[in-house]
């Protein structure tokens, strides 16, 4: 019992889930994805998670930000439309679209104050079935305020790295540990877990673990979470469920970044270069 819900990814278990572009598709067949990040300082993060989400192939990408960042992102990113906060991210003013398919929040956030009571606010407010991503600082937020945790929609995607996953489940030993807590996690939380490093495995709240094969050490840069963060948005944006989603987001990642390597190796490889890679990672799983 104990192996039958353990999945290893190779190319062939994630094909079906990419997503089909039927002749008489329009922009709007592809959903549209809101990046929530960003601070001053650490706009590239929104940057990378923005274009990456693009390049999955969602129609609108949206970004709000603080308003220190607007003339970045628009003029490094013209195809992203622009929501402009304060000088802080408080989230409170947001006009935001209303045709908004899903929501990845937390790159290069911060934690600012006034930024931890806004994404509070702006948590509470969304819908049962709000298609949610949340990674980095959202992720440091959520691990500090257990009530936030029961409030998430139903099939959150969370995305920590190990300092990250460690503020939410306490320290682990060894891996055993580490995966048992996740899934102790999962399950209480409802929530899809990924666990990020040399080999991502998503945990579900059921209690599945799929095991990614894709990935290389010239991935371990800054930079590389953002672009996983943003090709997750995309696909819940594109209608596809948490577990394909989260399937099909950290198979992708890591086989773009094995066809940067290729081109950079590991030292040089940076975090644009996975998104650069994206087109080639899809069409091998064509
Ligand atoms: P972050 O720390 O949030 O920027 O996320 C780092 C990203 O790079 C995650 O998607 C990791 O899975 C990936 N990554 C980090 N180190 C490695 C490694 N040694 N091999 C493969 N992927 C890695
Ligand atoms: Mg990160």
């Amino acid at each position: 019992e104990q192996e039958t819900n353990m999945h290893y990814l190779t190319a062939n278990s994630v094909k079906s889930l990419v997503p089909v572009r039927l002749k008489y598709c329009h922009k709007g067949t592809f959903g549209h994805a809101l990046v929530i990040g960003g601070s001053y300082g650490k706009m590239g993060a929104v940057l990378l998670a923005a274009k990456a989400a693009l390049r999955i192939g969602c129609g609108l990408v949206s970004v709000g930000i603080p308003h220190c960042g607007t003339n970045i992102i628009q003029t490094a990113f013209p195809e992203a439309m622009v929501f402009a906060d304060t000088a802080e991210l408080t989230l409170r003013d947001f006009n935001f679209p209303t045709d908004l398919t899903a929501i990845g929040m937390g790159v290069g956030m911060g934690t600012d104050e006034q930024t931890i009571r806004g994404f509070a606010i702006y948590l509470q407010s969304l819908s049962e079935d709000a298609r949610l991503v949340l990674d980095a600082d959202a992720l440091n937020i959520l691990a500090q305020q257990e009530s936030l945790l029961q409030a998430l929609p139903a099939e959150t995607i969370l995305s920590p790295h190990p300092k990250e996953l460690s503020r939410l489940i306490g320290a682990w030993d060894n891996d055993y540990e580490k995966v048992s807590k996740a899934k102790v996690f999962a399950a209480q939380h409802q929530v899809y877990l990924i666990i990020k490093g040399a080999n991502s495995v998503l945990v579900c709240p059921d209690g599945n673990l799929y095991f990614n094969s894709t990935g290389n050490p010239g991935m371990a840069t800054g930079g590389t979470g953002d672009v996983l963060t943003g090709i997750l948005t995309s696909l819940r944006a594109q209608g596809l469920s948490a577990r394909a989603a989260a399937v099909l987001g950290i198979y992708l990642h890591g086989l773009a970044g094995d066809f940067a390597v290729k081109d950079t190796g590991e030292a040089s490889l940076i975090a644009s270069d996975i998104i650069d890679h994206l087109a080639k990672a899809f069409q091998e799983l064509l």
